[in-house]
């Protein structure tokens, strides 16, 4: 069960890297990517520890769970498993562990050397001390690439959903066996990650547009529709720059809504899912043809 969580972390961070690298130049914000992915024994529920120590190998501190092939961490040599001593020198075993209660599943410390990670990575190559069952420390040097601003996140969760905040995108593990094939998956995480690219979270919270229901009604509906376009119509874009398939989007969403219908879509803030695909599949044609004219994949016009 933790490999196979482990395992599906690796496929959303490897999407999100490929989506938010191949989308410098059509945002705005920037933020590095080491393609490294950090976790720590305190994280896991008490009950489940001693196997995550015998997966993992945990020693005394945080660890790498995974390395998005490819990325600048798989090309300095770093894997799974290696346990992180030092960032730039530091030392992070060190790290106050949760207290009073280490019994709960806490996690600040992998939430601690994410945040320092990324102040470290913020300004430029990045070196690590690792070391890995008991060996020798070893040291690695990191350079992050630019990739577009947004978090993007796995949550174990029985429900089928995907959302954006602002800085972050969450998607549940529900979401993922829905979505067959990485195409799709991309489609689904793109689409949440245009969101953020495109600041909507603070547009309709300019807008005095919340959450709630009373959003779903009347002219404030309209608005909320006009950003699912624009995640949509964007996020199709990510999805191509990516190296994904840009039809996957109708693909996906023709599927998902002849086998749940309109459901969470069926309110007036999200379009009906057969304009939706309509849509999509009009995005895909657009880019297939810039495709073929040679012409950058750059959203017409330019969103950013
Ligand atoms: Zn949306």
């Amino acid at each position: 069960m933790l490999q196979a969580l482990a395992a599906q972390d690796l496929r959303v961070a490897t999407i999100a890297f490929r989506l938010l690298v191949g989308g410098v130049g059509i945002c705005r914000e920037q933020a590095p990517a080491s393609g490294l992915l950090v976790h720590d024994a305190l994280q896991y529920a008490t009950s489940l520890r001693p196997t995550a120590r015998a997966l993992f190998g945990f020693e005394d501190g945080p660890a790498v769970l995974a390395v998005v092939p490819g990325s600048p961490a798989d090309r300095a040599g770093i894997a799974a498993g290696d346990t992180i001593r030092a960032i730039d020198g530091a030392p992070v075993a060190t790290v106050d562990r949760p207290e009073p209660d280490r019994r709960r599943p806490s996690f600040a410390v992998t939430a601690d050397v994410e945040a320092r990670l990324a102040q470290a990575f913020d300004k430029g190559a990045v070196t690590l001390t690792l070391a890995r069952a008991g060996g020798p420390a070893r040291i690695v040097r990191i350079k992050p690439v630019p990739a577009c601003r947004s978090g993007v996140e796995l949550q174990p969760a029985s429900k089928r959903n995907a959302w954006s905040d602002g800085q972050s995108v969450v998607v549940t593990t529900a979401m993922l066996e829905t979505t067959g094939s990485d195409d799709e998956l991309a489609v689904v995480i793109g689409h949440e990650v245009a969101h953020n690219l495109l600041n909507h979270r603070a547009r309709l919270d300019a807008a005095g547009i919340g959450k709630g229901l009373f959003s779903r009604i009347g002219p404030k509906a309209k608005q909320v529709r006009e950003t699912e376009g624009e995640a949509d119509y964007l996020g199709i874009y990510l999805v191509a720059r990516a190296g994904y398939d840009p039809a996957a989007g109708a693909g996906f969403w023709s599927r998902y809504g002849a086998a749940h219908g309109d459901g969470f879509l069926a309110d007036a803030t999200h379009p009906g899912w057969r304009e939706r695909v309509a849509k999509l599949a009009s995005t895909a044609s657009e880019i297939a043809a810039k495709r073929a004219a040679g012409a950058p994949l750059v959203p017409t016009p330019p969103i950013l």
